[in-house]
């Protein structure tokens, strides 16, 4: 057993009878001070003595000042510390069975060495007990302190700043998310996303790069590597790109020149800005043949996507959308791809994390390039990732630094790490089933209220409701549900005759509240709420009926 201890001066003279008092017991000690009884300020031993145990350096620690207030106070704020200040040995064995207690704090003018000594004896002879019932309660301490932490230093700074931040939090507490490219990434990712790594510049790739200093975040950056590509089963992995957007231009500018032929899913019909939009930087450099559904089935019409690709040739096929609820073929787009000798991308934005979870093919096996955000569904921070076959390694890698992008934000690449080892955990197939369950669940409430579902349902995170027989528009849906606390976003339908800032449908997707823990029930109940909405979106009674009902079924479901 290893106990750090600490005292000011009110606290000095029975550290040092209590260092006597455990050495004659063979225990090994650590003291950090004070050296005697000069005045000193407490929170300094309690830093000390609490970063040893929140560190897991010292299996407990006992800190003494003249009451034991100001120690235990100073204590409790470091993480995984529970500092117990006890007058009486009851207490002590209470603070270890009950509380697991790892740190003791005694008061100096308090307790006398007596029943400072019998405190001890009852201390260390006491365990932490009934872990069904106590560890329960620790464990709420714990969730109670994450959900409580506040940015202190951002409000000593930046005033208005954290005021942004508490209210956004509000905001997602508070409402009902189905917007389907969102999602809330997890503490863990958070943290590394917040953390120091966002000082340290690092162009080039682990091992290789221009500046020194470079060994911790070479670490990151492998593990991050490591852990894509185990996870994709990919040959290769890219973890730099700043965003998806930048994964896809990444691939384009190292295999095409520009006026090269791309044939990418058409905007209209689901596809992203970046396939080929003609204010990006896609639609701009390079010749776009758009592919779509089919009017009867709206799912991809991968006939006429084989006629276009023999009439037009292009250099790259294109897969993978923004608003697409059904599985893609990408065997079927590998033989389309082959037979006209051109290259295939699958951009998997929106998927990734239902292909992480097993529930939607992985394109890896069948593609030339996968690219990806990763705070999709797959709940990373927001950025992204290019894998690639090995022979395109050296092309992507040169493209992305130098070519596009200086220094890569390591932050983001450690919380990409996070992401990607908490996305190979079992939990995460579950997850990416109940987004899929819920998708279903809500598309089948809102088609048995009579709302036309595009394609008559989903098989994957998203839904499309078309609004057009109701004669009501997406812009107006969007901003009916927003008013009732239910963010969703309007969207085109295929064949859409309305322009992309009005619209005939919504899109609704579900692995924002899928993290939160809402299941087929809520999907049920929020469907009816949404088809109360759509079908009136000009009865305030109607908004204001069914905020206060999202609104108290937010509650029920903390954010992570
Ligand atoms: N690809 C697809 C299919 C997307 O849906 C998106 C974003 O919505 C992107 C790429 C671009 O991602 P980013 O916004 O990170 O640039």
């Amino acid at each position: 057993m290893k106990i750090a201890l600490g005292a000011d001066h009110g606290g000095y003279r029975l550290k040092e009878y209590i260092k006597s008092f455990l050495q004659e017991r063979n225990v090994d000690v650590v003291d950090l001070g004070c050296a005697d009884t000069t005045a000193v300020d407490y929170p300094t031993y309690a830093c000390k003595v609490a970063d040893q145990v929140s560190e897991g350096r010292v299996d407990q620690g006992i800190l003494i000042c003249t009451t034991g207030i100001g120690m235990s106070i100073t204590a409790n704020r470091f993480a995984r510390v529970r500092a117990a200040l006890c007058t009486t040995p009851e207490m002590a064995v209470k603070a270890r069975s009950h509380n697991d207690a790892n740190i003791l704090a005694l008061g100096g003018s308090v307790v006398s060495r007596e029943t400072a000594t019998d405190i001890l004896d009852a201390w260390l002879k006491s365990d932490f007990n009934n872990v069904d019932r106590h560890g329960r309660r620790i464990r709420q301490i714990k969730q109670c302190a994450l959900s409580q932490v506040d940015p202190i230093a951002l409000y000593d700074t930046d005033p208005e700043i954290h005021a942004v931040l508490r209210l956004e939090k509000r905001r997602e507490s508070e409402s009902l998310n189905l917007i389907a490219s969102e999602n809330y990434a997890s503490r863990a990712i958070r943290e590394a996303q917040g953390s120091v790594l966002t000082d340290k510049y690092a162009e080039g790739y682990p091992g290789k790069r221009w500046y020194n200093g470079c060994t911790n975040v070479d670490r990151a950056e492998q593990l991050a590597i490591d852990r894509a590509r185990d996870l994709f089963a990919a040959d290769h992995a890219n973890v730099q790109p700043h965003c998806g957007s930048a994964a896809n231009m990444a691939v384009y500018f190292s295999q095409l020149k520009p006026g090269d032929t791309i044939l990418a899913m058409s905007l209209d019909h689901g596809g992203h800005l970046t396939h080929g939009h003609p204010a990006n930087f896609s639609g701009r450099l390079f010749k776009i043949v758009p592919y779509g559904v089919q009017r009867e089935s709206e799912r991809i019409d991968y006939d006429d996507l084989a006629r276009l690709a023999e009439e037009h040739r292009p250099r790259l096929i294109v897969a993978g959308a923004s608003a697409y609820p059904r599985i893609i073929d990408f065997p079927r787009l590998r033989e389309i791809a082959d037979a006209v000798q051109a290259l295939l991308m699958v951009d998997m934005a929106h998927i990734a994390g239902l292909i992480a979870g097993g529930c939607h093919p992985n394109p890896m096996p069948d593609s030339d390039f996968v690219t990806s955000t990763t705070h999709k569904t797959l709940r990373g921070p927001r950025s992204g990732l290019v894998l690639c076959r090995d022979k395109y390694a050296g092309d992507i890698d040169r493209q992305i630094f130098p070519g596009l992008q200086g220094g890569p934000m390591m932050h983001v690449i450690a919380a990409k790490a996070v992401c990607f080892l908490e996305a190979k955990q079992i939990g995460f197939q579950d997850y990416a089933q109940q987004i899929v369950r819920n998708a279903q669940a809500l598309a089948f409430t809102l088609s048995s209220r009579n709302i036309r579902i595009v394609s008559g349902g989903t098989d994957n995170h998203l839904l499309l409701a078309d609004l057009s027989p109701l004669r009501v528009t997406g812009k107006k849906a969007a901003e009916a549900l927003d008013r009732a606390g239910i963010t969703v976003n309007k969207n085109m339908i295929p064949f859409d005759t309305r322009s992309p800032m009005v619209t005939s449908g919504i899109r609704l997707g579900t692995p924002a509240l899928t993290t939160r823990g809402m299941k087929e029930p809520e999907m049920e109940k929020i469907g009816e709420w949404i088809a109360d909405i759509v079908r009136q979106p000009d009865r305030d009674k109607t908004i204001d009926a069914v905020a206060e009902k999202a609104r108290a079924l937010a509650a029920e479901f903390p954010l992570p």
